[in-house]
Order: structure tokens, then C-alpha cells, then sequence
């Protein structure tokens, strides 16, 4: 029965490396809320200060009228998913809101809270904010490979590799870069 088999072709190859990376679908990213946490960093703060004018106006409004109706504590800062729908429905479309002016990493995180946090890999990052930026006198042109190591190299904005699968439990294996 073996013997047709053609030696050669019968070899081994399942232990290439190589092409299991090719098939990999690419890493997506998106901004890891669980990073924050960790590091005890509030991301509604964050939030805060990518509102527009308008929104940044009647936040002070607010402020300044439960002042003076005598609340002690500082008013509470809008909850991060309640500024972050007020982004997705209103900062998120004025003009300066994804300026080609702003930082590569600062116009990311900013893309991210427009769209919901939807998963991205870079190469559709990059062509989002081409196209984004195009309505601007001076338009940017971002590449995927530069725009992978400004990425990586974040210790700010908390974007990180979005979990694909459900990680099987999470704490042991902190490093998955
Ligand atoms: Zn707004």
C-alpha cells in the first residue's frame, strides 16, 4: 500500500514556523480599558479633555452651578461610557476632533473612541486616518509599519492587542508582547 508514496514529498513540514505566522489573521488593536485599571489610571479624565468646545462649555456650566448650589464635593466626573457615547455623538464629528495636527498615537486612541472601540488591525488604522485626514488642507499620510511601532511602544493611551480568543484565565501571562 506504501509504496507509491513519494518519499520527498511525504517529509515533514509541519514544523515550518513560518507558515503559521502567514495564515495568522493580523493583530487588532484597540484601546484596553483593562490597562487602565491596572495602572490606576482614569480614563474618564481622559475622555474629558477629548470633548469639543461645546461640550467642554456646558461641563463648566454644570460644575459652576452645583457649586453654587452649595455641594461640597467637587461634582462627580461624567461616567466613562456616558462621555464616551456624548464623543461617539458629538465631539467625534467636529472638524478638529481627528486634526492630521494631533500626534500619530493621540489621532489613534481618538479614531478608537469614534467607532466604539471596534477592533482594528494597523493596516485599516492607517487607511482610516488617511482618509480622515484627507479633508484637511495638509493631509497625512500614515504607513502600517510605522504606525505598528508607534503602537507598541504606547505607554499612555492603554492600546493594546485586542484578545482574539477568550483568554483562558487571565493574571499568569502578563507578557503577551
Ligand atoms: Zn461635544
Amino acid at each position: 500500500m506504501n509504496s507509491s508514496l513519494d518519499p520527498v514529498e511525504g517529509t515533514e513540514l509541519s514544523q515550518e514556523p513560518a507558515e503559521e505566522a502567514s495564515q495568522a489573521p493580523p493583530t487588532r488593536y484597540w484601546i484596553d480599558l483593562a490597562w487602565y485599571e491596572q495602572r490606576g489610571r482614569s480614563f474618564a479624565a481622559l475622555l474629558e479633555t477629548r470633548r469639543c468646545y461645546n461640550c467642554l462649555d456646558e461641563i463648566g456650566d454644570k460644575r459652576a452651578r452645583s457649586q453654587f448650589e452649595g455641594g461640597s464635593n467637587a461634582p462627580a466626573r461624567m461616567a466613562a461610557d456616558q462621555a464616551w457615547k456624548r464623543i461617539q455623538e458629538c465631539c467625534a464629528h467636529t472638524h478638529e476632533f481627528l486634526s492630521p495636527r494631533l500626534p500619530l498615537l493621540e489621532a489613534v486612541f481618538r479614531l478608537f473612541l469614534a467607532n466604539g472601540n471596534a477592533p482594528l488591525p494597523v493596516q485599516e488604522i492607517a487607511e482610516r486616518l488617511v482618509q480622515r485626514h484627507s479633508d484637511y488642507d495638509i493631509p497625512r499620510t500614515v504607513s502600517a509599519e510605522a504606525l505598528k511601532r508607534v503602537i507598541e511602544a504606547d505607554d499612555h493611551y492603554g492600546v493594546r492587542p485586542y484578545p482574539e480568543t477568550p483568554a483562558k484565565t487571565a493574571g499568569a501571562d502578563a507578557s503577551l508582547g
